[in-house]
Order: C-alpha cells, then structure tokens, then sequence
C-alpha cells in the first residue's frame, strides 16, 4: 500500500505550522560525548530543509541509545542538535523535555523555517511500552505528523506508531519514501532475473527472509556461516564452522523445497580459526577439514556469485559472506560489494540492507555506487520478510488522499 508523503500534503498545509517528525537520530557518540559518524543527521536532512523551505516549524523527535525509560546524560540528544547546526544553515534549537506543556510551548514559538530537537523519547517510561496517553501528549506537539525514522518503524512505540494514531496527517517523509520505494519495488515489481545474496552469521536469523524470498527471486545466493547449516543438512563435513545444530532440519527441508533458486557456495575459504585466519586457504565444499572452520565463500563461488549478479536487473544483499571484518576473510564479501556497483552501472536496481552488509560497502567505499543502502538493518530485514512495519502501516494511505 502505497504512503502519503511530505510531497502529497497539499500546498500552503505547512506555512507557519508545526510539523512533528520523527528521525533517526540514533547516532554513536565519542567518549567525549561527541556525534562520531553523522550519516543519519546528513540522511534526513533532505527532509527537514524541504518542510523549513515549505515554512513549517520543525519539532524533531528522535531516540538515542537504550536508557532505561529515564533520563541518563550520556544519552542527552544535546550534542546531536550542535552537530545538527553545523550540517545546516538553518537556525537549531534544543530542549530538554519531550513531553511536557513547557516543550508544547516551545514548540509553538518556534520560528517558522527552524529547527527544534526536543529530548530522547526513551528517557519516557511510555515510549517503548507505546502508552497512549503517552502517543497524546506527543501529538499535541504538531499539526501534521511527518515518520522519516526507517530504522525504528519496525517498532510499535509511541514516537514511532502511537502519534500517529492522533496526529493526521500522518505522512512519510522523504528518506522514509526512498526505502519504501526501494524495498517495496524490489519486492513487488522486480526487474528480472531478480537475485538475492543472504549471508551473515546464522540461518535462525534470515529464514523467514530466505521463505518470503524464494517464491520471489530467480536466484538466491547463499553465503555467509549460514551456509554451514546447509552443508551440514547436505551431509558435509563442516569441521568446526558455525554451525546451527536446531537448524539443521529445516536447512534440509528448505535446501529440497527451493529447487534450484537457493545456491550453495561450491568452496569454501577455511582456516583453523579466525586468529590463525594467516592459515586461511580454499577448499571444495567437501574438502573441509575436521579442524577447520569456513570462514568466508571461496575464490569460485565468489566469481559465479558475481556473474550472477551482474547478469540480474534487481539485487537485493544482506548478509556478508564471511568474516569480513577481518582481512583477508574480507575477499567474498568485497566481491560481492563490486559486483554490486558494477551491476548498477550496467542498470540494475542494487540494494543492500542489514546492518554488516551495510557497514561491509561501506568500507569497501563503494557505497555510493549502489542504488540504495538501506538506513535500517532490522528494519530493512523485518521487510523482506515481508512482515508490515507498525510505523508505516499507520501512515496515511496514498489512495485514500482527498484531493484538495
Ligand atoms: P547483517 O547485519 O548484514 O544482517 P548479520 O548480522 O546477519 O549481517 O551477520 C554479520 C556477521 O556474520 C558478521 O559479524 C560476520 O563476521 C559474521 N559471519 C559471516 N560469515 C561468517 C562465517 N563463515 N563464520 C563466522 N561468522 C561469520
Ligand atoms: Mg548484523
């Protein structure tokens, strides 16, 4: 179902009013208590500038870290509004409080074309719990809600779900549109041959992603220690690979169902540890020795994963295929990583969700040449499995627009 958005909200809706948004502001902090990477301040900016362009005072609501539902200062969203000041010329203000009358007043003073950041969410015991009485007094706060928080809308919390039960209109915002129509349109309209590569540390995680996925896509390429689990199931040897004994079964199960959409990798890079990674060499998927672990795909199937990859029209990744952050465990992954941006380049739809894999591309530098890196790792993951996320599910549908 297709979102209301930012640009749907009719002309003049925003002029001198206060437009709540929620952001993903989760950022990592220094141990002085500075932002250390300003990527979501940066990625919702395009948002926030187009709602001051449209003269809306812009109240920003945003959670940082897991306080405990009170207030604890190494948790204060303070630092992130300095750093938000530097990124944009516009004025920024912080405050404090979140919930209370005296944030509802600053609020209102806000000048229009201005920013105000109002105190993590989570410092309120009713944030998580999605307490409405809670979703009220957040609500009171604007006259249009705006979600741009992709990372969070896979929660039902009150910043996140519950204002919007009581603010229309309830509108996605512009990052929180490009995930939609990155994620929705390779999910339900996909170019083809549509690949996907599943990677990451454990089967348990990605199955229902490999369920939702396997009716959809032309190929599913596994890597990753979740190959391990199906080796296993085949039989293999695995030596002491990770590997998910309670998953074996279903391993086997999906490995006979899938037909030939879910590809194993045909070697394998194994060494006896990760400490002793200097060891690392590549065995045929049945040569793993019993002291041995696999630790990333091999040179083989990194090259057939990339052909394939650069033979589809729509890539979907999540999951590195080895232990990249350890060199050269590092090498499936970075395949994979250029062959993603050499398949864009040729025109595919290439997207990357999960939290490694995007921290992966991301020190490959070659981020940016990829359609899309998703902002949300559980998010993004919640989606492919094609589960409804609460904070979107309530946002106003595209369809049900009154025309004005
Ligand atoms: P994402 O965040 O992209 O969804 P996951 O969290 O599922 O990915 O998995 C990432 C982790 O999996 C990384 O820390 C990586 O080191 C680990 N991993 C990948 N392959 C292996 C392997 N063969 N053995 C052990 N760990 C692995
Ligand atoms: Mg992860």
């Amino acid at each position: 179902m297709l979102k209301k958005t930012i640009r749907d909200l009719p002309a003049g809706a925003l002029q001198g009013r206060r437009a709540l948004v929620r952001v993903d502001f989760n950022v990592p902090l220094t141990d002085a208590g500075e932002v250390a990477d300003d990527t979501r301040l940066t990625a919702a900016l395009p948002t926030l500038e187009a709602l001051a362009a449209a003269g809306a005072k812009v109240i920003l609501l945003s959670h940082l870290g897991r306080p405990k539902a009170k207030p604890e200062a190494k948790y204060s969203l303070a630092p992130v509004a300095r750093r938000l000041a530097q990124l944009t010329a516009r004025p920024v203000a912080f405050f404090g409080e979140t919930d209370t009358e005296a944030a509802v007043a600053r609020a209102n003073a806000t000048a229009p074309g201005t920013f105000l950041l109002l105190e993590n969410t989570r410092f309120l015991p009713g944030e998580e719990a999605n307490d409405d009485a809670l979703a009220r007094r957040f609500a009171a706060l604007g006259d249009v809600f705006v979600n741009d928080a992709f990372g969070t809308a896979h929660r039902a919390h009150a910043s996140t779900e519950g204002v919007a039960r009581h603010l229309k209109p309830a509108v996605a915002g512009l990052l929180m549109q490009k995930e939609l129509d990155y994620l929705g349109g390779a999910l339900e309209q996909p170019k083809r041959p549509f690949v996907a590569i599943l990677g990451g540390s454990k089967i348990s995680g990605k199955i229902d992603v490999i369920e939702a996925l396997l009716p959809k896509a032309d190929a599913i390429l596994v890597g990753g220690a979740m190959a391990c689990t199906f080796y296993k199931a085949m039989g293999l040897e695995t030596g002491t690979s990770l590997v998910e004994p309670d998953r074996v079964e279903m391993a086997r199960d999906l490995v006979e169902r899938a037909g030939t959409v879910l590809i194993l990798p045909h070697d394998a890079t194994v060494a006896p540890s990760i400490d002793a990674r200097a060891r690392a060499h590549a065995v045929k998927k049945d040569g793993i020795g019993a002291t041995e672990a696999m630790l990333d795909i091999g040179p083989d199937t990194a090259a057939s994963y990339a052909r394939a990859i650069l033979s589809a029209k729509t890539v979907v990744w999540n999951g590195p295929m080895g232990v990249f952050e350890k060199p050269p465990l590092d090498a499936g992954t970075l395949a994979i990583a250029r062959a993603m941006a050499e398949a864009t380049k040729k025109g595919a739809t290439t997207i990357v969700g999960g939290g490694d894999s995007a921290a992966a591309i991301e020190q490959a530098g070659l981020a940016d040449l990829v359609s899309h890196v998703s902002t949300g790792g559980g998010a993004s993951l919640e989606f492919l499995e094609g589960k409804a996320l609460p904070g979107v599910a309530i946002l106003d549908d595209l369809t049900s627009r009154t025309d004005s």
